[in-house]
């Protein structure tokens, strides 16, 4: 398994050309096929709603995909992301897992390791000492 940090962004492809064919997104186990074995899906993104009569959409040329987090603080002012997936074509971000346990350990490497970029951006807000002019 390879670090934390460098799992992101995931590679996700584009979800309008994937046969079904994933892999667990923790452990990268093979999910060949839905249907015989059961999955975790996280899917995040956006339909163009294209067939107003049917109110209807789906992936589109048009869609870039995205999921990711950010943190914010005004005084003294810090940010930090973790970009979980991006430039996704068709716009359709789909991320699988094999049971509760990967979703689990997912998102506590998730937490885990944007905890460390937060305080990683912390640390460099933080005023220095030597540059006051008091
Ligand atoms: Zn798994």
């Amino acid at each position: 398994m390879e670090p934390v940090r460098e799992r992101f962004p995931i590679s996700v492809g584009d979800c309008r050309e994937r046969e079904f064919a994933a892999t667990c997104v923790q452990c990268g186990v093979a999910i060949p096929d839905k249907v015989d074995q059961p999955v975790i899906q996280i899917n995040c993104g956006a339909l163009l709603m294209d067939n107003a009569e049917r109110s209807s959409g789906g992936p589109s040329d048009m869609l870039d995909g995205f999921l990711d987090l950010w943190f914010h603080q005004g005084r003294p002012h810090a940010a930090s992301s973790l970009v979980l997936a991006e430039h996704v074509p068709g716009g359709q971000v789909q991320l699988y897992l094999c049971s509760t346990r990967c979703l689990s350990r997912f998102f506590g490497d998730i937490v885990t390791e944007f905890e460390r970029r937060i305080a990683t951006a912390m640390n460099e807000a933080q005023p220095n000492p030597q540059s006051d002019p008091r």
